[in-house]
């Protein structure tokens, strides 16, 4: 374990020079306090726990300091937001601090989102506030909790800083930590802009720091591009078993680490329902539940058509064919883990369609069915989550040919299915309103219920005794909070 001042920096995309990013120094905050640090990130920077507690840790993440091998930097990019080519995005409100290389030998970017006005604010402000913040830091920390691809987040500072949006609020920070914060809007600009010398200098820089591997392939740059595409549809995959709705997932908001990337309005799914729209700015419903397979299809052939200066149409192609078979093995996998069930069998796709559509016609609690139908053996189970359905007759054909597909397993104990059950269903999942009222209170200067939160989350499979609260339905005023874009 190191203390602050003991990290090691190896700032590589720095180094790559003033056609990638501009250096910045961030702008300080006023009046920073800690809100929450998550100590298993703190980890991958090789610091304990108490290290956040220290007046210069609050003050390195509200820019009143640096550290000295840091040097803060703006990346450029673009993107299609919403469909649409935007041809100049770039780091607006955060900047890279640096790469820091921990003891295992893996590089971590330091990302201190909400850090001040940059070349490529356009008309914002630079800053983030404090429920955005609170927002993020939540949403990476579950998902690495529940196993699911993601970058991380090592705390929120908020502070006095006035920022204006819809009231006057206050401006707060998130230090990200990723092993790269390449997304598929570099690629984008540098093809855009028909800059195909600084496209291939990026993509060397991509092999070289995160896809070593893919050198030895005859074609390395469409073996890159491989790499993403079954990355990015494993993260899909997990997204859509466990009921995640990113939101917004133009290709500036996606990882080329095929990471959960750039949280706004995200949401976990309360009652199933496929056409959910979780961002209340998103009119024509494009990132909908249902459409994010599609989508970040849509996204890679993105990436792809960006990379065709540097590999042959045909490989490229070749690569994008292997996202849906890819997403699909992960997610069937995923979703009979769920049921319960350890052997593929050729009709389990049909019986997890069919309990889906059950789902959405009842308005079922997505995540608690799973849950529950672990809790107890699988036929009495049953007969109480039957309570929740609508469609009685259709839930009781399901329930027998689930006992009946259950069957053909090979026998275990009541205690064996529970615990494999268990480990990949939570018991408590990150609410939208359970956000909200941690987001209320601290906004009240009261960080003690985003604190539990986020402890009772880091643990969502083990059962929390003192904490069952947090594992109930929503209440129905909790379910459709508005939650909108970049804020
Ligand atoms: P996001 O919606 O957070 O993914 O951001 C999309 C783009 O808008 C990125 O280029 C951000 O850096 C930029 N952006 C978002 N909010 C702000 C802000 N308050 N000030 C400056 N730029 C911003
Ligand atoms: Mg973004």
């Amino acid at each position: 374990m190191k203390t602050l001042d003991q990290l090691t920096f190896d700032n590589r995309f720095a180094r790559l020079g003033d056609t990638f990013s501009t250096a910045v120094l961030p702008d300080p905050l006023e009046q920073p306090r800690l809100v929450v640090a998550s100590a298993s990130a703190l980890a991958l920077l090789d610091l304990p726990p108490q290290e956040a507690e220290r007046p210069e840790f609050t003050a390195l993440c509200a820019g009143q300091q640096l550290w000295s091998s840091a040097e803060p930097r703006a990346m450029v990019y673009s993107g299609h937001q919403f469909g649409h080519y935007n041809p100049q995005l770039g780091d607006g409100r955060g900047l890279l601090l640096g790469e820091v290389l921990n003891s295992r030998g893996e590089y971590w970017d330091l990302h201190l989102k909400g850090a001040g006005s940059t070349p490529f604010s356009r008309m914002g402000d630079g800053r983030a506030v404090l429920r955005s913040s609170i927002r993020e830091f939540l949403a990476s920390e579950y998902l690495a909790a529940l196993g699911i691809p993601t970058t991380r987040a090592a705390c929120v500072v908020a502070s006095s800083t006035p920022v204006w949006r819809e009231r006057q609020e206050s401006a707060a920070t998130l230090l990200r930590l990723s092993p790269s914060h390449l997304r598929f809007g570099h690629f984008e600009f540098f093809y855009y802009t028909r800059q195909h010398d600084a496209l291939r200098q990026l993509v060397e820089h991509a092999l070289d720091c995160h896809f070593p591997a893919c050198r030895e392939a005859e074609q390395p740059v469409a073996a890159l591009l491989t790499e993403v595409v079954e990355r990015s549809a494993e993260t899909l995959a997990l997204w859509q078993a466990y009921g995640f709705c990113h939101g917004v997932m133009n290709t500036d908001n996606m990882s080329l680490l095929g990471l959960s990337f750039d949280f706004g309005p995200y949401g976990f799914l309360d009652d199933f329902d496929a056409g959910h729209i979780c961002n209340h700015s998103d009119d024509s419903g494009r990132y909908r539940f249902e459409n994010q397979v599609p989508i970040a299809h849509w996204n890679l052939s993105a990436l792809a058509q960006a990379l065709t200066p540097l590999a042959p149409v045909e490989a490229l192609r070749a690569a994008l064919a292997l996202f849906l078979p890819f997403y699909q093995a992960v997610y069937l996998d995923r979703m009979r883990r769920r049921l319960g069930l350890r052997q593929a069998e050729s009709g389990d796709e049909v019986l997890i369609q069919r309990l889906l559509a059950l789902m959405q016609q009842g308005g079922v609690d997505y995540s608690l069915f799973f849950r529950r139908l672990g809790d107890q053996p699988a036929a009495e189970a049953l007969r109480v989550l039957r309570e929740d359905f609508v469609d009685l007759a259709g839930f009781d054909a399901w329930s027998s040919d689930f006992l009946t597909r259950l069957s053909h397993e090979s026998p275990e104990s009541e205690a064996e299915r529970r615990t494999r059950m268990h480990a990949v269903n939570p018991r408590y999942l990150l609410r939208n309103y359970l956000a909200q009222q941690a987001i209320a209170a601290a906004e009240q200067g009261d960080y003690a219920p985003v604190r539990e939160l986020h402890a009772v989350l880091s643990r969502p499979f083990d059962e929390q005794p003192a904490l069952q609260h947090y594992a109930q339905r929503p209440p129905h005023w909790g379910k459709h909070l508005a939650i909108s874009c970049s804020s």
